[in-house]
C-alpha cells in the first residue's frame, strides 16, 4: 500500500501525460515542429548567421550566441570529380574524399564566407556520411566572424603568397 501523496502523484502524471499525447495526435508531427521552429525564428528576430566585411575581404559572422558542437552549416557546391577539381583548381574546393570534392564557388554557398584562421579558429568542418558540415568547436558569442583552419595544403597554396591576415597571424585590427 502505498502512501497517499505518492498516488496522487502518479495519477496527476499520468493525467498530464494523456493530455499532451492528445494534443500530439491532433496535429501532423511536421506541423508541429515547423511551428516550434517558425516560432523559436520569430523569437530570435535576428538572422542566425550574416555575410559582412570582414578583416580579410567578407566574412560570416554570428547573428546570436552559438554553443559548442552546433552544427552551423553546410558546405555545399556541384559535387565533382577530384580530376575535374585539378582542372578547375580556385578557393572553394572542399575535398569530400580521395574521389569527389565540393566546388563551393556557387553564391547559394554561405560557408564559402567562413575565412582562414591559423591554429584553432572557433569552427571545425567535420565530414559526416561524405557531406561536410562547419561546427562550432568552442561556444561563439553574437558578432563574432566565423573561422576555421583551412588546412596545411590550401594555406600553402592561396594564403602564404599573399600574406595570411588571421587574428594569429595580424592581431591587431588596422
Ligand atoms: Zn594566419
Amino acid at each position: 500500500m502505498q502512501p497517499v501523496s505518492a498516488r496522487l502523484t502518479g495519477e496527476m502524471v499520468s493525467s498530464i501525460g494523456y493530455v499532451k499525447l492528445k494534443i500530439l495526435s491532433s496535429i501532423h508531427l511536421e506541423d508541429f515542429f515547423l511551428f516550434l521552429f517558425s516560432a523559436m525564428m520569430l523569437d530570435m528576430k535576428k538572422p542566425l548567421l550574416h555575410i559582412k566585411k570582414s578583416r580579410t575581404g567578407m566574412g560570416l559572422f554570428a547573428g546570436h550566441d552559438i554553443p559548442k558542437g552546433t552544427k552551423i552549416i553546410e558546405y555545399v557546391g556541384e559535387i565533382i570529380s577530384d580530376e575535374e577539381a585539378q582542372k578547375r583548381g580556385g578557393q572553394y574546393l572542399f575535398e569530400i574524399n580521395s574521389k569527389w570534392t565540393i566546388d563551393g564557388s556557387t553564391r547559394a554557398n554561405k560557408a564559402r564566407y567562413i575565412n582562414h584562421q591559423c591554429g584553432q579558429g572557433n569552427c571545425d568542418a567535420m565530414n559526416v556520411r561524405d557531406h561536410i558540415f562547419i561546427y562550432a568547436f568552442r561556444n561563439i558569442k553574437e558578432g563574432e566572424e566565423l573561422t576555421y583552419n583551412y588546412g596545411e595544403e590550401f594555406f600553402e597554396e592561396h594564403i602564404k603568397p599573399k600574406g595570411c591576415k588571421c587574428r594569429k597571424c595580424m592581431p591587431e585590427d588596422k
